[in-house]
């Protein structure tokens, strides 16, 4: 990891956009990050030497653990309520309680040794895709036989998806500028599994009320990570 470059991307999206904005509209200051990072990403991409595997029709990393912020989560539940209907709702809903139900007493190693399928992949392809969390934006990889490998082998926690240092930089960077502004504006940065995360959003109303009231969005979600103070 390059240090410097890092601070840079972070610097950059810390700087896109005020607090001010993110409060008075969470969802659309969420669409605007969404597209920073996708053009940092690109921009790394094509200047990188090595090449990306990944590819249109391959959903093999949307059998590991997924992770977002809250916000994201709002903004994945209701792009799910505008455009399913209650039936393919209802489905993914009964996906996600059936992985939070089977992962309800493991680690996060144990999480991690496990595959379960994301709730919103349909027909190989992500049904979310215009919102999809900015971890999915960000992973990639250079060997796809070693995705493969992986999910084949979950509980080999010694096979790395190999991905290419500074696309990493440019995607991670961005999510930790965000996450940073994010916070000014007094928004939960609190970093979930997304499966009970989003069957909690569907059954909560009134999670979206608590996103800057300084407490957790999500009571019974769980937790992988708290930003710093
Ligand atoms: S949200 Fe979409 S891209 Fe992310 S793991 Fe689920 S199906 Fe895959």
């Amino acid at each position: 990891m390059n240090e410097a470059r890092y601070r840079q991307f972070v610097l950059a999206e810390y700087d896109a956009e005020s607090p001010e904005q993110r409060r008075r509209n969470p969802q659309e200051a969420l669409l605007r990050f969404y597209g920073r990072q996708d053009a940092v990403i690109d921009k790394s991409i094509r200047a990188a030497k090595q090449k990306v595997a990944c590819r249109s029709g391959c959903s093999t990393c949307c059998n590991y653990r997924v992770e977002a912020r809250a916000v994201e989560v709002l903004a994945v539940r209701d792009y799910v309520t505008a455009n399913f209907s209650p039936s393919q709702q209802a489905a993914m809903v009964d996906l996600a309680a059936r992985n939070v139900a089977e992962a309800a007493n493991w680690s996060h190693v144990e999480h991690h040794a496990r595959n379960q399928r994301c709730p919103l992949l349909i027909d190989d392809a992500c049904s979310v895709y215009p919102v999809r969390p900015a971890n999915c934006r960000s992973f990639h990889s250079t060997d796809v036989q070693v995705c493969i490998e992986s999910r084949q082998r979950p509980e080999d926690l010694t096979i790395r998806v190999p991905y290419i240092e500074e696309v990493f930089e440019a995607a991670t960077g961005t999510v930790a500028g965000f996450v940073q502004a994010s916070q000014q504006a007094r928004m939960d940065g609190t970093l979930y599994d997304l499966d009970s995360a989003f069957l909690e959003a569907m059954r909560d109303a009134t999670a979206a009320d608590r996103l800057f009231s300084g407490a957790p969005v999500f009571r019974a979600a769980k937790v992988i990570g708290t930003p710093p103070d």
